[in-house]
């Protein structure tokens, strides 16, 4: 049931619950529709900041970015119903073995646990059950060989990436779940260790309260560093003196590394172009073997970047429609005629590739790229704090990400660049052009890498109070009954894209709230 706090005659000033989950996004909705299944919602609350349609417009608001220029402060994070998954495309990808056992990995559970919540994830999401590796590397281009320094592996694209869409039955019509939108939580009172209200803020500036038995933050990295952080200045919370918060802030670093040189044009194709495999969308990638990961301090995956003049005329053609739709003249119109005609022609092979292969022809006549996205050092001083500032509108104080990276991410990039470029040419597929900086390793050229929208950590997971912020439960150290589940709790961060290990996790927290 779908509720609005702005209106006092649909939310009351007092409320009460089983639980509460504060945050309609990615993974409180993940989280929601899970207990509705398992017919264990019998009340509970989501508590969202943001309107029924998501933005990024309360960013600014909220949060600034010092130190390492970080994009997705502002651009990679949606407020609303269904959160950031209004903006990501919903690619899954698997954190490794080596991720979670490398030395002086500072994981409290094994990789084997979170395996088999991997699947669980796959079932709730209609992924079903993926096949191996290795089946997939002879469905895409035959290859058989033991995989040596780099492998291809395969991210997984979920049919429906927009969680307000996907569960848009829960949140109109399952009575069990209210969920209030235009409603920050901004504090929480306690008895003991043991949580008893949530404060709450509506944008039209109404105070709230609701009472409950269970509290789980499901409200995105920063926002979540930024509610913890804020009630600890009150100092009558359970986390007033813990140090941790905010700290060992990492997202994943991005962009272009070489340039490629396709030697076997069909072939190339058959190893990387995305395609379906039993109804899965796949995307093949290249990255560290175990071993190779294993000696080195982070980890790294290549994607293949295809420019083609093509996507510019489909571009085109979208301002041009938008552009008529708010009246424009349409002589500018039939202007876009050549557009049009450069997009009909790419359609055959399109059409073609896809119905006899079930691939997806990548369209690249100007060039290909050979992008990184890079694992992070977790470091203490790449961290979210608060500004020095009064507190905003919604009662909370305003965040800085200060992001800071440790520089010796910049051996594994190398080791992917030149290892993929060897993996490349002995199966007469392509050469790589390492860029020349990168080659020298020279720390300088992390600087020309961004962030990819992957923000993690800031409420660490540890095996021991001082170390961290949450258990290896989710449950935040020295209350009973309030949870995190998210990124923010990430150790480490892998390279793979880090939101199906944040609902992996959140499912094994399932066993502790219901
Ligand atoms: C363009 C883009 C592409 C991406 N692609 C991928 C990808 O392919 N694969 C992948 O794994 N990841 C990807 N990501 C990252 C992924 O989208 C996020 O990691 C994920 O959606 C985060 O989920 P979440 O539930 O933790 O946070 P969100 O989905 O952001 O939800 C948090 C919710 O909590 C609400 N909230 C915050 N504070 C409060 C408060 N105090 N009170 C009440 N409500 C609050 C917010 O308004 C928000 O709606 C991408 C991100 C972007 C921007």
């Amino acid at each position: 049931m779908l509720l609005d706090a702005n209106l006092t005659e649909d939310v009351p000033g007092d409320l009460s619950s089983e639980l509460v989950i504060i945050g309609a996004g990615t993974v409180g909705l993940y989280l929601a529709a899970a207990l509705a299944e398992a017919k264990k919602a019998s009340n509970i609350i989501l508590v969202e900041a943001g309107p029924r349609v998501a933005s990024t417009s309360l960013n600014s608001f909220t949060s600034t970015s010092v130190g390492k220029p970080h994009e997705g402060v502002h651009l990679g994070r949606a407020a609303g119903l269904g959160g950031t998954s209004s903006l990501w495309g919903g690619q899954l990808a698997e954190f490794s073995h080596a991720d979670l056992e490398p030395p002086g990995a500072v994981w409290p559970l094994s990789y084997e646990e979170l395996q088999k919540h991997y699947r669980v994830v796959y079932q709730r999401l209609a992924i079903g059950s993926p096949a191996s590796m290795a089946f997939y590397r002879q469905k895409f281009g035959g290859e058989t060989e033991a995989p040596g320094s780099v492998e291809r592996f395969f991210t997984y694209w979920l049919h429906q990436p927009n969680f307000a869409t996907l569960y848009k039955s829960l949140i109109q019509s399952d009575p069990s779940i209210r969920i209030i939108v235009n409603l920050t939580a901004n504090g929480c009172e306690f008895d003991g260790e043991n949580a008893r209200f949530l404060h709450c803020k509506s944008a039209s500036g109404r105070n709230l309260r609701i009472r409950s038995k269970r509290f789980v933050f499901a409200s995105g990295t920063v926002a979540t560093s930024r509610f913890f952080l804020s009630t600890q200045r009150d100092g009558r919370v359970p986390w007033a003196s813990n140090d941790n918060i905010g700290l060992y802030f990492q997202d994943h670093l991005g962009g272009k590394i070489a340039k490629v040189s396709i030697l076997d044009e069909k072939r190339f194709r058959d190893y990387f172009e995305n395609g379906w495999v039993n109804g899965i969308k796949l995307q093949p990638k290249l990255t560290l073997s175990r071993a190779l990961r294993q000696s080195l301090p982070s980890g790294a995956c290549g994607i293949f970047a295809f420019d083609s003049s093509v996507s510019e005329n489909v571009g085109n053609i979208k301002r041009t429609i938008r552009g008529l739709r708010s009246g424009l003249a349409f002589s500018s119109a039939t202007s876009r005629i050549n557009d049009v005609f450069a997009v009909g022609r790419s359609l055959l092979p399109i059409v073609s590739r896809y119905v006899r292969n079930r691939r997806i022809f990548a369209l690249f006549d100007r060039s290909v790229m050979f992008n990184v996205q890079a694992e992070q050092i977790p470091i203490a001083s790449s961290r979210i704090r608060l500004q020095d500032a009064d507190r905003a509108m919604d009662g909370l104080v305003p965040v800085a990400v200060d992001w800071r990276c440790d520089g010796r991410e910049i051996d594994a990039i190398y080791q992917l660049a030149a290892e993929s470029d060897a993996y490349l040419r002995s199966r007469g597929l392509a050469e790589l052009s390492i860029d020349p900086a990168l080659q020298r390793r020279d720390v300088a050229f992390i600087d020309s890498l961004g962030d990819t929208y992957h923000q993690c950590g800031g409420i660490r997971m540890s095996a021991s109070p001082g170390t961290g912020v949450v258990t290896s439960d989710c449950r935040v150290w020295g209350t009973s009954n309030v949870w995190v589940a998210g990124a923010a709790v990430l150790p480490s961060s892998s390279h793979a894209n880090c939101t199906l290990t944040a609902l992996a996790i959140a499912t094994r927290l399932l066993a502790s709230i219901q």
